[in-house]
């Protein structure tokens, strides 16, 4: 068959910055109207011409058009060879480690994403493959978990919840020696802020749910690779587990992307505020933020990334405290979930990292006294004095 389609080729615009690529996406524009919102194609399937003629769409689970935008945007965005929207980042992750074979063994960030967790322990470990758990910010402790069957390296950084940064391009390194891939979960600095590919990473994965719909309003997953071949095994994941992301949703991200740049500055500026006032509270006993000059993994983040992001994790001095925290906040709204308009208090214990068992998140600092705050792009006195009340 023959395709026949204006949207087949688009520009990768290098030649434009980053914010003026996350506004203009790949197409950006519809060429055939001039329609500058890209339409959602809400369309099962697609007309063919004739017995030999189509448009090289056949049927919207393999591919849709707006889909289709929203993957090129982030392929642009990342710099890498494909992009792939699923129906969520756990979508993303379970076609992720559909790329591991009976026998083989992953390292990952010891506090990854709760979820992260239970697709390798509930899952994949049944399927005979094994997962090994290090403090990425250690080389060392990385270098002594890695051997011949290590098949992927999975980094978060900075990490969920405890905000410890990792070397991307010292880990690497250590991954391309023993031939292994090296996958990292931007979700918390996204591209603008942190590019993995250009610092050797094979596969970017994210939740499209957290910075880049920015929102709240919609769940979502990215993947990003660098190279035909590992794109082949994502176009395969979506054609075969029909989890790519649906037409609206994908809409949303697309709408989201065009100002995530603005936001993500907010985020960045709003959460150094509140976590310098934060760590003089003197019922917070410790506050884990990047952006501290004092925090381990500072001359790393100097070197590989622009910014900081916008989340502060703290450990309060009691449980009491925490539950005062919870209960009291009235702008700031207490739930699960990161990365949007809005500032959220979250509880890892019973939320996001609660699929993590309880000797292991005691031994990371996961414990009663322990919260996450996404900064939300309000005005920070807004947030602080919130935070000011409820603490009080
Ligand atoms: C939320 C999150 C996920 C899971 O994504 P969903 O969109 O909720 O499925 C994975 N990794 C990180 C770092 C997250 O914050």
């Amino acid at each position: 068959m023959t395709d026949q389609c204006f949207y087949h080729s688009y520009d990768r615009k290098e030649h434009l910055h980053f914010e003026s690529k996350a506004v203009h996406g790949a197409l950006g524009y519809e060429p055939i109207t001039g329609a500058v919102s890209f339409p959602i194609f809400q369309t099962a399937t697609f007309r063919h011409e004739s017995f030999d003629v189509s448009t090289g769409y056949y049927y919207s689970r393999l591919e849709n058009p707006t889909r289709q935008e929203l993957e090129r945007t982030m392929a642009i965005l990342e710099g890498g060879t494909e992009g792939f929207a699923f129906s969520s980042g756990q979508a993303a992750n379970m076609s992720l480690f559909g790329l591991l074979n009976k026998g083989d063994h992953v390292v990952l960030s010891d506090d990854i994403y709760g979820g992260t967790y239970r697709i390798c322990q509930d899952i994949f470990s049944r399927l005979g493959c094994e997962f090994t758990y290090v403090d990425m910010a250690e080389l060392e402790h990385l270098k002594a978990a890695v051997g011949p069957k290590t098949r992927m390296i999975f980094v978060e950084t900075p990490t969920n919840p405890m905000m410890k940064v990792a070397d991307l391009s010292a880990i690497s390194a250590i991954a391309k020696e023993n031939g292994s891939l090296l996958v990292v979960d931007n979700t918390f600095l996204t591209p603008y802020f942190q590019r993995p590919l250009a610092l050797g990473a094979d596969i970017v994965v994210h939740s499209g749910t957290k910075y880049l719909s920015g929102h709240n309003d919609v769940i979502a997953g990215i993947v990003v690779v660098a190279g035909q071949e590992l794109a082949e095994h994502f176009t395969m994941q979506i054609k075969s587990r029909g989890n790519g992301l649906a037409p609206f949703d994908s809409w949303l991200v697309l709408r989201g992307l065009k100002t995530l740049a603005l936001r993500m500055e907010k985020h960045n500026e709003n959460a150094a505020w509140v976590a310098a006032w934060l760590r003089g509270h003197p019922k917070v006993k410790r506050v884990y933020y990047a952006g501290f000059e004092d925090h381990r993994g500072y001359g790393v983040s100097l070197r590989q990334t622009t910014g900081f992001g916008g989340m502060v994790s703290l450990e309060l001095d009691s449980a009491e405290t925490v539950k005062q925290l919870l209960s009291r906040v009235k702008m700031i709204l207490f739930a699960e979930s990161l990365g949007g308009t809005e500032t959220l208090v979250t509880y890892p214990l019973t939320q996001t990292h609660e699929s993590i068992p309880a000797d292991i998140r005691e031994k990371l600092g996961i414990h009663e006294r322990f919260v996450r705050i996404s900064v939300g792009i309000e005005n920070s006195e807004d947030i602080i004095r919130d935070l000011e009340q409820a603490l009080a």
